[in-house]
């Protein structure tokens, strides 16, 4: 039905019938009382001759008068009669196209393949077309004990009411498509228009609304949709869609750095020699088992993947995961994977349920996969780019003896290559001196006083000053962090000497070191320190080192030979980031150790987490009960120095005081510091 059809009653034809008759009746009425009222007043007057008393009266003039007076009114009557036919005829017009429309309508309504329904304003049901019991199901009884709401699907529910409000409010509502149940418990789908209709007075009470059945259209435009974009075998996704999902997956990884996912392209070990020996049919069989078996298998995967615990993600749905690219190749996105590894694991469980025999034509088959692995973590921003990976690294797995998996190398190639250049430029960055000390005061919360300052490296680099976090793990794993270390000591060692004798004090400043665990492993480390100590004239007690409570804690044995060996030689060991890593307070108390430095993760939230605060406080109170001195890092509010304070902790450092900085930057700052003091003693 087009749309013309789909408004048997429209407002301006509705409309115009009743108010034109509703005008005429009442103009009807208003002439009848008329002509009746005149007649009255003729028939009184005529009366009226036959009365004595007229008779009495002779005046001829008199008598003319009320000749004229009936004469006028008798043509009055006359003319109120042809006029009143005249109406009555024209009323009998309009009724009979009423009729006649009314008669057109119920043909149309009875007839027609639409449901056509006439509600009431609050949705009770007044008229409905036959068209209802043989769409939906129901007879006309059971539809007038419902509403015209209570079917409908409770998802459509607000868009049909907004709809409908509409007409009401308009005259005429939007198209809607809703789903309604049908008596038999299923859903069908109804596309529907509804009209209002204005009473006398121009108000909208009822509604006609026209329903189509649009079931079997929607099935068949679903139906075209799936067919795009799956595979006519195994109803699995077909490439198209596989591929727009992955690029939706890698588009995703590239704005969410921790969202991690793979690709498996699975291929049949010579599903080409099956085929040709058990004939297509079977080999369609066949494939239609492994695209169930592996259906399986993700769903199974879902379980080692994160999926279920981030369903904010913007993720692909859960079958869509699974895709047949043609032929014997079949894919699948793993997603939300935290490690590649989790994809060398599922693929290895998918290869070992593949090798369960599969039954064709009452035949046992028995096959294998290769399979190739390609992750989020390769450079690639074009999903084909990294099918072409997995494709390439599933060639790799059967060139090198089928029924095996192989991970795509382009991300793992990536990162060597960067990581190769990175330890050639530091070893370049080495040689060519281009390792600066920075430093960074620490100062006694009681006096105000600089005590010392920790030296934290930097790698300047033609385009910027690389921080520490940045290469000291690289650095350290090729063993170029000793030299670089040493290199560091003795700039530094020489600095501190240059303060010392700018500005005397007692104790005197001291210089704090970082040292890793392949500095702590070195054989010679106390005979380099206590060399780079003699050439600098630096004393013993004035060097601190600090070592991470991992290697302090670590191999009892062999550290603490190390660490006494080290309190041999005068110099004093701090234990760097206190509280992050596992301290044995046993062990503490037994090791040589001055300091603890309490890492800046408690310091830095500990004004507005009573968490963090305690466990600064029970730090400090550790430290007293030991007799260690404390140092609390990353200081950078006033309010961390007041509750610092208030905490009886000793010494600070962090951004408050001085964000790390060069020697010359740390001589103006003992300067203003030794003013400072010299003011507030009066001095
Ligand atoms: P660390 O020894 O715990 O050094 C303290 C780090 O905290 C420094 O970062 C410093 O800049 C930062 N810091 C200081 N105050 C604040 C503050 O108020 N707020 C915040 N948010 N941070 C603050 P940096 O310089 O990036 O050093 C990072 C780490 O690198 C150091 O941690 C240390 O473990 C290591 N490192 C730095 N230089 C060397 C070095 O020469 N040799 C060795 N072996 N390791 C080093
Ligand atoms: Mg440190
Ligand atoms: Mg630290």
């Amino acid at each position: 039905m087009d749309q013309e059809t789909s408004q048997p009653v429209s407002d301006e034809s509705s409309g115009a019938i009743p108010l034109e008759v509703g005008r005429i009746e009442g103009r009807e009425w208003w002439l009848w009382g008329f002509a009746v009222a005149v007649t009255l007043a003729l028939t009184l007057g005529i009366v009226s001759f036959t009365f004595p008393w007229f008779k009495q009266q002779t005046d001829a003039a008199y008598w003319f008068d009320l000749r004229e007076w009936v004469r006028g009114l008798s043509a009055l009557v006359l003319l109120f009669d042809v006029y009143s036919v005249y109406q009555y005829l024209q009323l009998q017009r309009i009724r009979r196209q009423l009729a006649e429309r009314d008669q057109l309508f119920q043909l149309i309504s009875e007839n027609a393949a639409d449901m056509i329904a006439l509600v009431d304003s609050d949705g009770r049901r007044l008229y409905n077309s036959p068209a209802y019991q043989k769409v939906l199901g129901y007879s006309p009884e059971e539809l007038k004990a419902t509403s015209a709401i209570e079917q409908i699907h409770p998802d459509d529910q607000p868009r049909v009411l907004k709809a409908a409000d509409k007409a009401r409010r308009t005259g005429r509502g939007e198209r809607v498509e809703y789903r309604i149940r049908h008596k038999n418990g299923s859903w069908r789908t109804l596309e529907s228009t509804a009209c209002a209709i204005r009473n006398s007075r121009g108000q909208t009470g009822q509604l006609v609304i026209v329903n189509r059945d649009i079931t079997e259209r929607k099935r068949a435009e679903e139906l075209l949709v799936h067919n795009a974009f799956h595979d006519g075998l195994t109803n699995l996704p077909n490439r198209a869609l596989f591929m727009d999902r992955l690029q939706h997956a890698l588009s995703l990884s590239k704005r969410q750095s921790n969202y991690k996912f793979a690709v498996l392209l699975i291929d049949i070990d010579e599903f080409k020699i099956i085929n040709d020996s058990l004939g297509h049919s079977a080999g369609d069989e066949l494939l239609i088992q492994i695209g169930q078996r592996l259906k399986h298998s993700v769903r199974r995967a879902d379980t080692v993947s994160r999926a279920r615990e981030r369903e904010e993600l913007d993720r692909p749905a859960n079958d869509d995961r699974l895709a047949r690219l043609g032929g014997d190749e079949f894919t699948i996105l793993l997603d939300d994977i935290r490690d590649p590894i989790e994809a060398v694991r599922v693929a290895e469980r998918i290869q070992a349920e593949l090798t369960i025999p599969f039954v064709v034509n009452k035949q046992e088959i028995v096959i294998s996969a290769s399979i190739g692995i390609a992750s989020s973590a390769s450079p690639h921003t074009q999903a084909e780019e990294l099918l072409r990976d997995a494709d390439m690294a599933m060639y790799r797995a059967k060139r090198s003896g089928k029924a095996r998996c192989e991970v795509s190398d382009t991300a793992m190639h990536a990162n060597a290559v960067k990581r190769l250049q990175l330890e050639t430029d530091l070893r370049r960055a080495l040689d060519q001196r281009e390792f600066r000390v920075h430093y960074q005061p620490i100062v006694s919360l009681q006096t105000g006083r600089i005590t010392g300052f920790e030296a934290l490296t930097r790698w300047q680099r033609p385009e910027r000053l690389v921080p520490p976090l940045e290469f000291i793990g690289v650095a350290e794993e090729i063993g170029l962090i000793v030299p670089m270390n040493r290199q560091l000591w003795l700039e530094a060692f020489q600095h501190l000497r240059a303060w010392q004798s700018e500005f005397p004090s007692s104790p005197p400043l001291t210089i704090s070191v970082n040292i890793t665990a392949k500095d702590f492993a070195q054989p010679d480390l106390v005979d380099a320190l206590r060399q780079s100590l003699e050439q600098s004239g630096v004393d013993p007690h004035c060097l601190q080192l600090e070592i991470i409570e991992t290697i302090a804690m670590g191999d009892a044995e062999k550290s603490g030979h190390v660490l006494s060996q080290l309190k041999a030689l005068g110099v004093r060991l701090s234990i760097d980031d206190f509280g992050t890593g596992y301290s044995s307070l046993s062990r503490l108390r037994r090791i040589p150790v001055d300091t603890l430095k309490i890492d800046r993760a408690f310091i830095l939230h500990m004004d507005n987490d009573p968490e963090n605060r305690e466990i600064v406080r029970i730090i400090i109170t550790l430290a007293r009960n030991l007799g260690l001195k404390v140092v609390a890092e990353g200081t950078e509010t006033e309010a961390h120095i007041n509750l610092l304070k208030q905490l009886n902790c000793e010494m600070a450092q962090g951004y408050f005081f001085s964000r790390p900085a060069d020697h010359q930057a740390m001589f103006k700052l003992l300067a203003d510091n030794a003013n400072i003091r010299a003011a507030s003693t009066g001095g």
